[in-house]
């Protein structure tokens, strides 16, 4: 018994050594900005988060100071309204977005470390974070999908961002996730590289469409993105929801702009 004991606190001592050294040997720099660890901290607060949440991805390294500020802490600043001075003859009236970062500061710099860093696995975290957040407003649907990436973009990038942090936002909510339910009918621009919101309600007006694979009548669906910034985007994809029959569309992205020229639903 003690002899197994002395085993064991020996074998973790020399797995503690083990970490150690290669921490010095190959310092890792945090995937969000890039800033190599602490001493005292080599991600470990990120291993503890691991722990206290579920389907968080592992073997990612994040500092104490992006992880503080990505894991969202103002409970009773995340409803807004999408689009909730809608353009005449808008099917979708009233869109409830929920977004529980403002895209500034740490989020700015991780959804494009996301992006252009080619790191899935930090939309994962999002996505994750997103998923608890939404649980704790007790949110359910039938369904989560992603908005989805052109095809010109997804050859670039290899990866949806949206679809990588809706998957496994449904898996901490519980509901079925379906990554095909929402096509692009067209290319787009970047939103991001528009100016003025006529062009950018231009850009993305019916660019969505359905799967004929999938029939979404009466069917309650929470549409993800990485960002909202004019909500224009999200808007356009539960616009087809709606068309296509769902009875109920909200709307969820990681980060976004609460200048969001609407008023705030809480
Ligand atoms: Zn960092």
């Amino acid at each position: 018994m003690g002899f197994s004991k002395t085993l064991r606190g020996g074998v973790s001592s020399v797995f503690a050594f083990l970490k150690e050294t290669l921490n010095f040997m190959f310092p890792a720099c945090c995937s969000v900005c890039g800033k190599l660890a602490d001493a005292d901290d080599r991600f470990s607060q990120y291993e503890e988060f691991c722990m206290a949440y579920k389907g968080v991805p592992s073997g990612l390294h994040i500092c104490g100071k992006c992880l503080s500020s990505l894991a969202p802490n103002e409970p009773d600043r995340r409803w807004f309204f999408c689009l909730s001075d809608p353009y005449e003859g808008d099917p979708v009236p009233g869109l409830p977005l929920y977004m529980p970062l403002t895209y500034e500061g740490v989020a700015r710099s991780a959804i494009p470390a996301v992006k252009f860093g080619k790191k899935p696995g930090l939309a994962n975290l999002m996505g994750c974070l997103l998923g608890t957040c939404l649980k704790s407003e007790s949110v359910h649907a039938d369904l989560i999908v992603p908005v989805p990436l052109s095809s010109a973009r997804m050859k670039e990038r290899g990866f949806n961002q949206a679809a990588e942090m809706a998957r496994p936002a449904a898996a901490v909510l519980d509901v079925p996730y379906a990554g095909d339910v929402l096509v692009r009918t067209r290319n787009t621009d970047r939103q991001t590289e528009l100016k003025g919101s006529l062009s950018r309600i231009a850009n993305v007006t019916g660019a969505f469409g359905i799967s004929e694979d999938w029939d979404v009548r009466g069917l309650s669906i929470i549409v993800v993105d990485d960002v909202a910034t004019t909500g224009f985007t999200l808007h356009e994809a539960a616009a087809a929801l709606y068309e296509a029959g769902a009875a109920k569309v909200l709307c969820a992205a990681f980060a976004g702009n609460r200048q969001i020229k609407n008023a705030e639903v809480y």
